[in-house]
Formats: C-alpha cells, sequence, structure tokens
C-alpha cells in the first residue's frame, strides 16, 4: 500500500475538465515533483491534496484512510507557496509558532517545537526579526519552517522558489533536499521548471492537459522518455520523422536517414510513419566511419563554442540535426563549417513515443 494514493481524481472549472481521472501513488519519505507547462493542472492537484478544494470524482487516501471528504485543517498537511504569506506584522517566531497557536498546543511545548523548526532550517538567532528585516532566501526559509512546525503527514510546496533570482533558487532547492531528507518528510513539490525537478525529485510526475504523460525516475524520465510530449518537455530534442518496419522481439526496426536502428519499445504497427526523437548530446560525430555502428556523413552548417560543448548544426537529407560535442570527442581540426563528418548514434538513444505506436 502507498503512502499517498490518489484514484481517479478528476476536477472541473464550470464545463471545462481541468484534472481527467488521475491516479498515482507515492510511497513514504518520497520527494514527488508535478512538472508541466502552465494550466496543466499542477495547482489544481496539490489544492485538492490539501483540502482547498474538493474533488468532483474519485478519491485521496494517505496511509490508506480516505482524506478527500475532510476539511483542509483536518488533513494534517504543510503548505509552502511561491509567495511565501508570511504575517508581516509578526516576527519570525510567532509566524513559525501561528499554526501551533491554532491547534491549540500547550504554550510550553510551543517555543520547543518552533525552536527545533528553526534549527532544521538553519534561523536561530533570527526569532526576533520580523519579515521585512530578513532576505528573500531567509523569508523562505521561515516559510519551509512554519510548514514544517506542525509535523505534517505531507508537504506540499507550490512553486516555492519562483520568487528567488536564479543562484539563491539553486542554493534553496538544495536546503529543500537536504531537510526533506533530514525529516523524511513525503513531500510533493510542483514546479514548471524542468531543470528543478530533475534536480531534486525522487521521482516525477509529468503533466499534460490534467493528466499524468510519466511517472518516473529523473533519469528514466529524461532518457527513457515514454511520450512526444515528455520528449519535447524535458530537455532539448531533435526530432525527425521515421519508419517503422517490423516489429522484432521486444524492438521495432525503425528506418531514418536511410538506416535501419533496432529501437526497444513494445508496439505493434508496421510501415507507419513515426516521431523519433534523439537528445543533442547523444548524438555523435566521428572523422573516421564508426565501425560498430550506423552512420551517415552529414555537413556542417554551423559551430557554436559554449564552454563545456561545442554545439553543430549538422544538415542530412535537407533536415537539421542538432549535435552537442563534448570537448574532447573529436579533434577540433576536422570540425569547420561546409565540412562533411560521419554522424551516428546508438539505437537505444533514439526514442520514439509510446503513443504512437
Ligand atoms: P501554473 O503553472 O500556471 O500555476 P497549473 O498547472 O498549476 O498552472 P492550475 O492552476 O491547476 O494549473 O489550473 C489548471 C486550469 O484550471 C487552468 O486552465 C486554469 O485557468 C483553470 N482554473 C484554475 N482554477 C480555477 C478556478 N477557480 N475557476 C476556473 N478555472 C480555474
Amino acid at each position: 500500500m502507498s503512502y499517498l494514493s490518489l484514484s481517479e481524481v478528476y476536477k472541473k472549472f464550470n464545463d471545462v475538465e481541468v484534472v481527467k481521472n488521475l491516479s498515482l501513488d507515492i510511497e513514504e519519505g518520497e520527494l514527488v515533483s508535478f512538472l508541466g507547462p502552465s494550466g496543466c493542472g499542477k495547482t489544481t492537484t496539490l489544492n485538492m491534496i490539501a483540502g482547498f478544494l474538493e474533488v468532483d470524482g474519485g478519491g485521496i487516501t494517505v496511509n490508506g484512510k480516505a482524506i478527500h471528504h475532510l476539511p483542509a485543517h483536518k488533513r494534517g498537511m504543510g503548505m509552502m507557496f511561491q509567495n511565501y504569506a508570511l504575517f508581516p506584522h509578526m516576527t519570525v517566531f510567532e509566524n513559525v509558532a501561528y499554526g501551533l497557536k491554532l491547534r491549540k498546543v500547550k504554550k510550553s511545548e510551543i517555543g520547543e517545537k518552533v525552536r527545533e523548526a528553526l534549527n532544521m532550517t538553519h534561523l536561530q538567532g533570527y526569532e526576533k526579526r520580523y519579515p521585512k528585516e530578513m532576505s528573500g532566501g531567509q523569508q523562505q526559509r521561515v516559510a519551509l519552517a512554519r510548514a514544517l512546525v506542525i509535523r505534517p503527514r505531507l508537504l506540499l510546496l507550490d512553486e516555492p522558489l519562483s520568487n528567488l533570482d536564479a543562484k539563491l533558487r539553486v542554493k534553496m532547492r538544495e536546503e529543500i533536499v537536504e531537510i526533506q531528507k533530514q525529516v523524511g518528510i513525503t513531500t510533493i513539490f510542483v514546479t514548471h521548471d524542468q531543470e528543478e525537478a530533475l534536480a531534486i525529485s525522487d521521482r516525477i510526475a509529468v503533466m499534460n492537459k490534467g493528466r499524468i504523460e510519466q511517472f518516473d525516475t529523473p533519469e528514466n524520465t529524461y532518457n527513457q522518455p515514454e511520450s512526444a510530449f515528455v520528449s519535447r518537455f524535458i530537455g532539448e530534442v531533435n526530432e525527425f520523422t521515421g519508419v517503422v518496419l517490423e516489429k522484432y522481439d521486444k524492438n521495432l526496426k525503425i528506418r531514418l536517414f536511410g538506416l535501419d536502428y533496432i529501437v526497444p519499445m513494445d508496439g505493434t504497427l508496421s510501415n507507419k510513419e513515426v516521431d523519433c526523437f534523439i537528445r543533442p548530446e547523444k548524438v555523435q560525430v566521428s572523422e573516421t566511419k564508426p565501425d560498430n555502428y550506423n552512420s551517415f556523413p552529414a555537413k556542417i552548417e554551423k559551430k557554436t563554442f559554449l564552454g563545456n560543448k561545442t554545439r553543430l548544426h549538422l544538415r542530412k537529407d535537407g533536415q537539421l540535426i542538432i549535435a552537442d560535442i563534448g570537448s574532447i570527442s573529436v579533434q577540433p581540426e576536422h570540425i569547420y563549417v561546409g565540412a562533411e563528418i560521419n554522424t551516428f548514434w546508438l539505437d537505444e538513444d533514439l526514442h520514439i513515443s509510446r503513443d504512437e505506436v
């Protein structure tokens, strides 16, 4: 049994379906991101878990017990939002203590619990400050301390870092993961930032139009995207049209640029055109024809030095192929605009979307 379970959760606003029979199982202690473009239903789903919105269908359980009929304050969720929502007229101590007072925790216990939450978030010594006397990152920590102090069953974070500048954002996300692992609290983190989701999550639920497209580890989401949407949404990708020639055990034989590739994917259709995806860093080039791989000559149209890599624009059969080449993979004298270079990739680095075969 999973810790948090969403089963066929459904929500519509007026007549617009916003969350469409969404099912998801999250294990205790996991950090899961809801990742997707604006309007895909991330916040709506989070708000149904928190109890700020009612479900129109389906159910939500924590530890096997249904919670979707409970009011928000009885669900034991810790929340943190984009605009920290700290009370400006209260000190840090009072802000963090607020949830405990509401829950009528004894005064003697409040001090200890607040101190514990402030230690966890590295805010010792700031008890008497007001929010306006603190930096954005510090205010963010106060908001986190306030969410954690009630010892919630789940920590729900809605785009918590989007108000911070890029550098602080990275620092804060590392702190959040560190605290989350230390406390062992099951956490959902809403973001539309793919890099953020890849960096912090145990698993990512990639959402599109009220549905989950893929629920997987960051590595699998990036390296084994299961749909065209996931391929396009996470990272950069080259997109070509290939043809499925035949089914081959649990593989499909795909023809692309006149060559055959065996792609690990269950599917049935033959002689059907499919979108094929390959990441720029998986496209390889070589001055000599590689022995063990399918390769084809492509013309270098553009070369851009980017520090840790060089980006090539290659042209084959009228199509553009973007290749990101590591600094040591090819002798630089072979890479110049106008040159033809052998271009290849591993069969398993080529992906086709599951929804097409
Ligand atoms: P963002 O990243 O922009 O916050 P999101 O993925 O969190 O997007 P939601 O806020 O869940 O998306 O909204 C999903 C859809 O539901 C959007 O089209 C939004 O306009 C609509 N929506 C959200 N709340 C309401 C509401 N109270 N009444 C009507 N429509 C709503």
